[in-house]
């Protein structure tokens, strides 16, 4: 059974993405990775519905769907910001160029 080397939880595979707990990365590009036996004494960083459940679905879960639609609500916002900038700036010249004109 592989642990998290972050917090000690269980991991469901030792190819998991990531902690289900502490969300630590276990991508090809992070350091950190799962071990075979915990570090230390397992922290607790999520709190669970049902303590028995096994920490196995991640994929789907509430957290992770509030999560993704962070993501989205992130961009979209990134977009707003640029066209509205776009938007000023268009004015802005707009405007200086009548002066100059004048
Ligand atoms: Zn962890």
């Amino acid at each position: 059974m592989p642990f998290c080397p972050n917090c000690s939880a269980k991991l469901a595979s030792e190819d998991a993405a990531a902690c289900w707990n502490c969300e630590a990365s276990f991508s090809a590009t992070s350091a950190w990775h799962p071990v075979a036996s915990p570090p230390g004494e397992f922290r607790r960083f999520k709190r669970l519905v049902a303590p028995k459940k096994p920490p196995a679905a991640e994929r789907g879960s509430p957290v992770h769907r509030s999560k993704a639609r962070g993501v989205v609500e992130g961009v979209a916002l990134a977009i707003l910001g640029i066209f509205g900038a776009g938007v000023a700036l268009l004015i802005w010249l707009f405007l200086n160029l009548c002066l100059i004109c004048r």
